[in-house]
């Protein structure tokens, strides 16, 4: 890393099937190349690879497994044709995001046998998201041994929760023994989001109390006090909060041995029918794509309107109590998809807030995809609209923790 000038940085964040990447040169934060790779082990899959040089390649050919989906992008960028850098030392780290790391991790690590250990135990507090972080993590330790990789996950932010909050009121055995807690998600996007509000307010990130709205087809609000988590939405999984694509947020625990036993149902179709086919699709019967939701609104479709409607309910219900808990509100972001993106549904979010000190100015909500206020001259509570940017958290914790593990390095030589 010595003598040069840049520091390149490749983000990577695996899903099931799919797998999103940045390569991003962190002294200037600029992206050299990104893209993604969709439906991963499936016939045919989908490859989209872009760079700063306006490469703009999509192909769709059969990728097996996440190692040759990692692979494929890696050959890219260094082909002669469409590369970027001309061999894999000018990738100095790779930034995983993770999506669960339990009680174990606070802030992001060096990946180490015992970080891999570590997250394998929590394959079962999150099924569905760690396999994926897991293989990535392992195949890129393969392509790449001599790269170091840095876990950045999406609990960290949250660990800051106090007990009353992360808590629920069942056995504390289950608790103490099971992992059963709230854990929370999205912690990279709402550190982002609430950490670049401050700037954009010139305010210090310590002095504000924020509530961030990660409104995308998962969702979650956080409340920030001082730069400290103080509650969020998201639960033990992401099943909890707020209404979501296919997810119910909230709702009585006591539906599911019912249900279960109604209409016969086993453990795995049970979990299939919560992550996968409830929230606004199963209100909608129609789409979990808001955009398709709100032009069947629009056009007269009840069912549509209603999953709208309670959708921009439950998020506001939870704007009330975390203005509560917080003592105030100085700073509320709308971020994410829908957050970012829909200017209906922030509308009828911050409608009749004006008691909370919130007051939305139509005109300056009129707009997509940018960093804006959109608060009246008149609201107390400053409201903006920022782009989540996770991809460059990653890469600038990724940067951090080589930087303290050098640090360490040199200090324990120096002893
Ligand atoms: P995730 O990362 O959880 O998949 P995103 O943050 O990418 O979600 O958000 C995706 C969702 O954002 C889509 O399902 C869609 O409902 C919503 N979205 C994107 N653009 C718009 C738009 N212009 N209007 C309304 N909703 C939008």
């Amino acid at each position: 890393m010595e003598g040069k000038d840049y520091m390149n940085i490749f983000v990577l964040n695996c899903g099931s099937s799919s797998l999103k990447f940045q390569l991003i040169n962190i002294e200037n934060e600029e992206v050299i190349a990104n893209g993604l790779v969709e439906k991963i082990s499936e016939s045919i899959s989908d490859f989209k690879y872009y760079t700063k040089n306006k490469v703009e390649l999509e192909i769709k050919m059969e990728i097996p497994d996440h190692k040759n989906a990692i692979q494929l992008v890696l050959e890219r960028l260094i082909s002669s044709e469409h590369g970027v850098i001309n061999d894999f030392d000018d990738i100095d780290i790779v930034g995983h995001r993770v999506v669960h790391a339990g009680e174990k991790f606070s802030g992001s690590v060096l990946i180490t046998k015992e970080v891999i250990n570590a997250l394998k135990e929590n394959i079962k507090l999150a099924p569905l998201h760690n396999p994926a972080n897991i293989v990535g993590i392992e195949a890129s330790k393969k392509l790449m041994p001599n790269t170091p990789d840095v876990g950045i996950f999406d609990t960290a932010f949250h660990q800051s929760m106090p007990k009353e909050s992360y808590l629920y009121a069942l056995p504390y055995q289950w608790y103490q023994e099971n992992g059963v807690r709230r854990y929370g998600f999205h912690g990279t996007s709402h550190k982002y989001v609430t950490e670049r509000g401050a700037e954009l307010l010139k305010k210090d990130y310590d002095s504000l109390k924020i509530i961030s709205c990660h409104l995308g087809n998962g969702a979650s609000i956080a409340a920030v006090d001082q730069g400290r988590v103080i509650d969020t939405s998201m639960g033990f999984t992401p099943l909890e909060g707020l209404v979501m694509g296919t997810r119910p947020g909230d709702f009585d625990p006591g539906i599911i041995s019912y249900i279960m036993q109604e209409r016969n149902l086993s453990i795995e179709e049970i979990d299939e029918i919560l992550n996968k086919e409830s929230g606004v699709l199963a209100l909608s019967g129609i789409s979990n794509d808001f955009r398709e939701i709100s032009e069947a609104a629009e056009a007269g479709n009840d069912r549509a309107q209603l999953a709208l409607d309670i959708f921009c309910r439950r998020v506001k219900k939870y704007i009330g109590a975390y203005a509560a808990l917080l003592g105030g509100v100085d700073l509320l972001i709308f971020t994410a998809g829908i957050g970012e993106n829909a200017v209906n549904i922030r509308a009828k979010i911050l409608a009749e807030l004006e008691y909370f000190g919130i007051i939305i100015d139509p005109e300056k909500n009129n707009i997509q995809g940018k960093e804006a206020k959109i608060s009246a001259k008149t609201s107390i509570v400053d409201v903006y609209v920022i782009p989540t940017n996770e991809e460059l958290v990653i890469a600038r914790e990724a940067k951090k923790v080589i930087e303290q593990e050098i640090e360490t390095i040199i200090k324990d030589i120096l002893k």
